[in-house]
C-alpha cells in the first residue's frame, strides 16, 4: 500500500502523503490537507482516523464504513482560510465512489476548525450526491 499512489489524488505516494497522518506521526497543517487525509481514510477504511479528526461536538459515537463503496478520486474545488495561521476554514470538494449500484459522487462544502488537537472536521453542506 505504501508504494501506491495516495487515494487522495495528490499524485504523491501514500507513504509520502496521508499515511503519516493516519499513523499519527504527522499532523495536517491545513484544512485541505486534513480533508485529503480524511478522504484517504475513507478509501483505506480507517474509521479510527475519521473519528479522531472529527470535532467532539459533531462526532458520531460510532462509524460504520460501507465496505461496498470504493472511494477512488478526490477533486478539491475551492478552499477558504484553513491555512497554517487560521483557526477555521472550508474546503469544497467532489469525492467519487463506485459500488454495486454504479458510480456516484459527493459534492460537499466542509467546515473545519483548528484547536489544540490540530485541524478537525466539523460538518458540511452536501450540494449533490448520487
Ligand atoms: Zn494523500
Amino acid at each position: 500500500m505504501d508504494v501506491a499512489r495516495c487515494p487522495c489524488s495528490s499524485g504523491l505516494t501514500y507513504a509520502d502523503c496521508c499515511a503519516p497522518l493516519h499513523r499519527g506521526t504527522a499532523r495536517a497543517g491545513t484544512a485541505e490537507q486534513l480533508m485529503r487525509s480524511r478522504f484517504s481514510a475513507f478509501a483505506v477504511g480507517d474509521a479510527d482516523y475519521l473519528l479522531r479528526t472529527w470535532h467532539p461536538r459533531t462526532r458520531p459515537a460510532d462509524l460504520e464504513l460501507d465496505d461496498d463503496l470504493r472511494w477512488y478520486r478526490l477533486d478539491v474545488l475551492a478552499t477558504s482560510a484553513g491555512g497554517v495561521f487560521d483557526t477555521d476554514g472550508t474546503v469544497e470538494f467532489e469525492a467519487f465512489h463506485r459500488g454495486p449500484g454504479g458510480r456516484g459522487s459527493l459534492h460537499e462544502v466542509s467546515r473545519f476548525v483548528r484547536g489544540s488537537d490540530g485541524w478537525q472536521y466539523v460538518d458540511g453542506d452536501v450540494t449533490t450526491s448520487g
